[in-house]
């Protein structure tokens, strides 16, 4: 007989591992599964928000188990990576780590809550019946529960074996290249300073998204991601941003690149509006398109929709009236996330937008927009004015 828990969590990312933590503390009984073992690897930049630390205070005091170092502000550079811009605080924007670390950090905090773990076996069977979820897993385990979240990223088993999704379309997701280059370390705080910022190429060489450098403790991590043109090759675009870099100064000459991965990054794909619930199945983070539109971030999204999830799976148990609940996660995640994860505006109003772009290399106030825009997701107005100002 399966064994059976009150919520199944499919997938230890930032979005799975926020769900099992969450639904411990509330006193779930809550099984965490993963098909890789960790430590493992995840194609990631591996910036994290600082508004994951501020709205997930449990992560404090836990900083040496997740991230390596601290970032101040953003330095923009234009699409030939000839002019620069910088916003900098004097508090740190966010953190700079390596996945396998946040990741495994992130699932350790839910396990010592109280979750169950099986890692090493992925989901390979799903099935809803008489307010159940029955799961198999590929090396033959059965388990039962009240409730399943998917959250196994963006190539989702869960959305495809629930019937909620069998992939993204073209328009859903932008492709990406990153890799972490080990570099030392006091030769990273020469280069970039003691307190970095992150390095962004806005619409590199013309291409809708952007590449990046983000200086870390012992790493510098190089990648670029957009939406290609016709005939545009992702592996052609990583060399001539590297190249273009060191060209620049912005990289290490001696540096070359070594194993660029390559992955998809749903970007905005939650705002296309695809199911997100069936019955007792919740698609949180990548499977779910939880991703900003604009920056392709989606680390603190994740975590942000996995909270509402649990909230729901609570007040549902509750009330005895759990997929009622679970049905309102379809328009609930909007006044909550919805502006943070918004598509840069379409057609006339985008060409606009990049129009206006090369004012940040003009204005220092515009710069400051920009950077906040791009950090915290914060629309243009008199607040963010202002925190950009006295930041
Ligand atoms: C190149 C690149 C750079 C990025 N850089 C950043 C960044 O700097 N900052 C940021 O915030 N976001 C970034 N993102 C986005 C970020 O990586 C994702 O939004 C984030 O990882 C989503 O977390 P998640 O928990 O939903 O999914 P994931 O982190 O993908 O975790 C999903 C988990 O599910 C497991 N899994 C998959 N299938 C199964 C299965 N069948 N059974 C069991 N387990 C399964 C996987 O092993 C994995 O551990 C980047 C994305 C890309 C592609």
């Amino acid at each position: 007989m399966a064994h059976s828990y009150d919520v199944l969590v499919i997938g230890a990312g930032p979005a799975g591992s926020t769900t099992a933590k969450l639904a411990a503390d509330a006193g779930l009984a809550t099984l965490l599964v993963d098909k890789a073992r960790f430590p493992r690897h995840k194609t990631c930049a591996s910036w994290i928000n600082r508004l994951a630390f501020e709205r997930f205070p449990y992560l404090r005091g836990h900083e040496a188990e997740l991230i390596d170092s601290a970032f101040h502000g953003v330095t923009f550079l234009d699409e030939q990576l000839h002019r620069r811009a910088t916003w900098s605080e004097r508090r740190p924007s966010g953190y700079l780590s390596l996945r396998s670390k946040f990741d495994n950090g992130l699932k350790n905090i839910a396990l010592r809550a109280g979750a169950d773990f099986r890692e090493g076996s992925g989901l390979a069977a799903l099935e809803q019946t008489d307010g159940r979820v029955e799961i198999r897993l590929e090396n033959g385990e059965h388990f039962a529960g009240r409730v399943l979240i998917g959250a196994d990223g963006a190539n989702s088993r869960v959305a495809a074996l629930s019937g909620l999704r069998q992939g993204w379309s073209e328009n859903e997701a932008v492709l990406c290249a990153n890799e972490d280059l080990s570099y030392p370390g006091a030769e990273i705080a020469r280069r970039y300073s003691e307190r970095p910022p992150l390095l962004v190429g806005l619409r590199f060489d013309g291409l809708t998204g952007y590449g990046w450098i983000f200086p870390k403790r012992d790493y510098i991590c190089v990648g670029i991601g957009g939406r290609l043109r016709p005939g545009e090759r992702i592996q052609e675009l990583y060399n001539k941003f590297f190249q273009a870099a060191q060209a620049r100064d912005l990289l290490p000459g001696e540096l070359a690149p070594q194993k660029p991965y390559y992955a998809l990054d749903p970007a905005g794909a939650v705002n296309k509006g695809r199911p997100l619930v069936r019955g007792r199945v919740v698609l949180v983070g990548d499977a779910g398109g939880f991703v900003s539109g604009s920056t392709g971030e989606g680390i603190y999204p994740a975590m942000a929709s996995a909270r509402l999830v649990v909230e729901l799976i609570q007040s549902g148990f509750g009330r005895g009236r759990l997929e009622e609940e679970l049905g309102r996660f379809e328009t609930l995640w909007r006044p909550r996330l919805g502006h943070y994860l918004r598509d840069l505006p379409g057609g006339e109003k985008r060409q606009q937008t990049v129009d206006h772009m090369g004012l940040i290399f003009r204005s220092r106030l515009i710069c400051g927009l920009a950077a906040r825009a791009f950090l915290y997701g914060e629309p243009p107005g008199l607040g963010s004015l202002a925190r950009a100002l006295w930041s």
